[in-house]
């Protein structure tokens, strides 16, 4: 009998299910697909976002719901200005500053890299992952003085105990790609994942064309942008 028992628990352990990484498809990871009617994401509601129909994924909304709920306790307001914005969104903002005419004469690698300092090309931003949000204001000197300042202490501070990082770090800590964004905080518990499967599954080739595309390689984009996260 005491055997038999033995052989049960074996069997029970070995059967236990294990938490299973989850795949994430190419379109995910690359934007290619709607928010709006994917089952994995939920609309933010009004009371946490400056916009209206901006979406983030469920696990990464419960997690800020949390965090904006203790930091409203401490007179801390914290409000969503960007968050899921997928490829064809993306895209729209790269035409745009493609087009600016400040950047007449330019060559296209110069403009890439312009472009580059704060905005990602459509198919390699985080934004598509429905893991990270832009907070309170797109502008670093918000966050060095006054409300803006005492925000970003108690975000450095808190925001990792519910899961949130700044992922756009002081670059002279030897990051690479876009410069500091003290705006844009990312949910790690998810991220983590999808930026070791995006290294694994995307390569320069599946980002469809575009104005600038062609330098997606020569620039080395996804090494130098889509990795050059803080990431500890
Ligand atoms: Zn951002």
């Amino acid at each position: 009998m005491k055997q038999l028992l033995l052989l049960i628990c074996l069997l029970s352990l070995a059967f236990t299910p294990q938490e299973a990484a989850v795949n994430y498809s190419e379109d995910e990871l690359m934007g290619t697909f709607d928010p709006k009617t994917h089952p994995d994401f939920a609309l933010i509601p009004q009371h946490l976002t400056s916009k209206s129909n901006i979406y983030l994924r469920k696990e990464t909304l419960e997690a800020f719901e949390n965090m904006h709920r203790e930091a409203k306790k401490e007179g801390i307001h914290l409000t969503i200005i960007s968050a899921t914005r997928n490829y064809t969104y993306q895209k729209g903002i790269w035409d745009r500053k493609w087009s600016k005419s400040k950047y007449m004469g330019w060559q296209g690698m110069d403009k890439v890299e312009d472009i580059m300092k704060y905005s990602a090309m459509p198919g390699t931003s985080r934004h598509h992952w429905g893991t990270d949000i832009d907070l309170n204001s797109l502008e670093n000197s918000y966050f060095t003085h006054g409300e803006g300042k005492i925000i970003y202490y108690w975000l450095i501070e808190c925001a990792p105990d519910h899961g949130f990082k700044q992922v756009y770090t002081n670059k002279n800590l030897g990051r690479t790609g876009y410069e500091e964004e003290k705006w844009h905080w990312s949910y790690m518990p998810l991220s983590k994942e999808m930026l070791h499967q995006y290294k694994e599954k995307i390569s320069a080739k599946d980002i469809p064309n575009f104005p600038g595309s062609e330098h997606i390689d020569s620039l080395k984009i996804i090494e130098r942008y889509v990795n050059g996260v803080e990431e500890n």
